[in-house]
């Protein structure tokens, strides 16, 4: 079964009446500190299925999302001026925006994420938090926390052991003086407004030593983030929220948080989900400065449908591992390939755990899904194709179809064509990559003579009439039968005298799309030399 309707059969039995009776709500957030990280995706498309399969099976429910703007600046990212230094400590929405034109430091980050985001046509509604707060949404949990204050201490102490210290308030104030909210600490609350001084030094933000006296509420205040996620299953009416699976481990984040909702706030904690995460392979995607490690980055290397199918195939408890540089890409569209075959000519069960998938990946579409018969060239072959000089990659693709490419199946290539050159000039993927060499390469000389007298018969072969890419595949088989050599030598010796390295693309397909005169020149030349 797929997870998507897993989590929500149990959801449904908890919530089955609710659910009749008014619009099921579902959320959850990402601070905006920056460009968001690739991990992120994870729990954001979570909750979007979970919304999607809702609305599938007729029920009303809201994604809200939220940007948010009110924690504090806490590291200068490295595409930011050195100079926003003097900023930490602040809000995010009280930082500027470096790129000059933004609002702020996080509706610049926000802008650009949500764009990302929506573009995937996952479903969801954005908001950034701080309006909720000048709208005094958050105040009467504000006041809560306030006056019950020993008890979250309780909380805290109990589910996660951490000791907070006698005086200390669930809530923290912006200074008048210097428009920090990490320096100050609140001393005193009377039920109206809270005393504080700005003068804690946290990471490289320091307070300015002012002390004063304010009202905590419409904006002017935030709560530390587990008695505020708290707050924010009550003031967003959360009925669904999940997070990653570390929020749940023992004393985690969330069995806090679930305890200030119901014991301070007098409020159900909305029904718990649990996610793995996504890991990033190979060293361009995994170091800070490098090509292609945020969120934006990995949503521009694949096209929207494979995206989509990536994050929804894989359950929600398992590891995602993404390597650009290795087998990922090729074998995703593959993945996709089987799915798409599947739906379209493997019988009538749609509730299939694969169909279900496919249509959830095109659900945006749904109405019109059977345009999505389109003939899908392999994204191995296509990244091969479009490595060959001279090569007409739509006579290629019609020569695999087998008949002529409809205007679906030509956009289908073309969309291939362009995520191809994207990933092989963005990672430069060591087993895709290669350039056939106009002379005899030097590492040619050290093939054994064997191999060279294969080479020798395999330009006799070639001579005798144009091959197709399956023909020549069998042909190279037998070759190797007769020869009695061990088929990675075979291969070996027809990619070294090409590419000057032992691997390659696929043999038959390979040999096919370059010129005939110039094989049969290059493989005598090296079985004569
Ligand atoms: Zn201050």
């Amino acid at each position: 079964m797929f997870w998507g309707d897993d989590i929500i059969d149990d959801f449904l039995k908890e919530y089955g009446d609710e659910a009749k009776k008014r619009q099921l709500i579902l959320r959850d957030e990402k601070t905006m500190s920056g460009k968001p990280h690739v991990g992120s995706l994870r729990s954001y498309i979570m909750h979007a299925v979970l919304s999607d399969v809702l609305t599938d099976r007729g029920v009303d429910n809201v994604f809200h999302y939220e940007l948010n703007d009110t924690d504090a600046f806490d590291s200068v990212p490295d595409y930011v001026p050195a100079e926003w230094k003097e900023h930490l400590g602040k809000r995010l929405k009280d930082v500027p925006a470096p790129d000059g034109k933004s609002a702020n430091y996080a509706e610049q980050f926000g802008k650009e994420y949500s764009d990302v985001l929506k573009d995937s046509q996952f479903n969801a509604k954005y908001y950034y938090v701080s309006s909720k707060y000048e709208a005094g949404e958050f105040d009467e949990y504000i006041r809560l926390a306030l006056d019950h204050k020993d008890e979250i201490r309780e909380i805290y102490r109990t589910v996660s052991g951490s000791d907070k210290p006698e005086g200390w308030y669930p809530c923290q104030v912006v200074c008048d003086k210097c428009g920090k909210i990490a320096t100050t600490k609140v001393t005193g609350w009377d039920g109206k407004e809270v005393e504080y001084s700005c003068s804690a030094e946290v990471g490289d933000a320091k307070g300015c030593g002012h002390e004063g006296k304010k009202s905590p509420f419409g904006g002017n205040a935030t709560m530390p983030w587990k008695v505020e996620w708290a707050a924010k299953f009550c003031v967003m009416k959360v009925d669904l929220e999940g997070a990653g699976k570390d929020h749940y481990a023992a004393g985690g984040s969330r069995h806090v948080s679930n305890r200030i909702c119901e014991e301070i706030f007098k409020h159900k904690h909305p029904f718990d989900v649990r996610h793995e995460f996504i890991l990033l392979g190979g060293a361009k995607m995994s170091s800070s400065a490098g090509v292609g490690c945020t969120a934006v980055d990995l949503y521009n290397l694949l096209p929207r449908y494979l995206f989509r199918f990536m994050m929804i195939q894989k359950e929600v408890m398992k590891t995602i591992n993404f390597d650009p540089e290795g087998d990922t890409v090729p074998v995703l569209f593959d993945q996709y390939d089987e799915a798409c075959r599947g739906y379209f000519d493997g019988g009538e069960d749609v509730k299939d755990h694969k169909n279900r998938i496919f249509e959830l990946t095109h659900f945006h579409e749904k109405k019109d899904l059977k345009k999505l018969d389109r003939f899908l060239p392999r994204f191995n072959h296509i990244s091969f194709f479009v490595q060959m000089p001279h090569l007409d990659v739509s006579a290629r693709v019609e020569e695999m179809k087998g008949s002529a490419l409809t205007k679906t199946d030509k956009e289908e290539m073309n969309l291939r064509v362009e995520y191809a050159k994207k990933w092989l000039g963005d990672f430069g993927p060591e087993r895709y990559v290669f350039t056939v060499h106009e002379e005899v390469p030097g590492a040619a000389s050290e093939l054994s003579a064997e191999q060279k007298k294969f080479l020798g018969d395999l330009a006799t072969v070639l001579e005798e009439k144009d091959w197709s890419g399956e023909e020549l595949h069998s042909k190279i088989h037998e070759l190797k039968e007769a020869s009695g050599i061990a088929p990675k030598e075979i291969f070996g010796a027809i990619y070294v005298s090409l590419l000057g390295k032992d691997s390659g693309p696929q043999a038959g397909w390979f040999l096919e799309a370059l010129d005939k005169d110039f094989l049969i020149k290059r493989f005598k030349e090296i079985s004569n030399g």
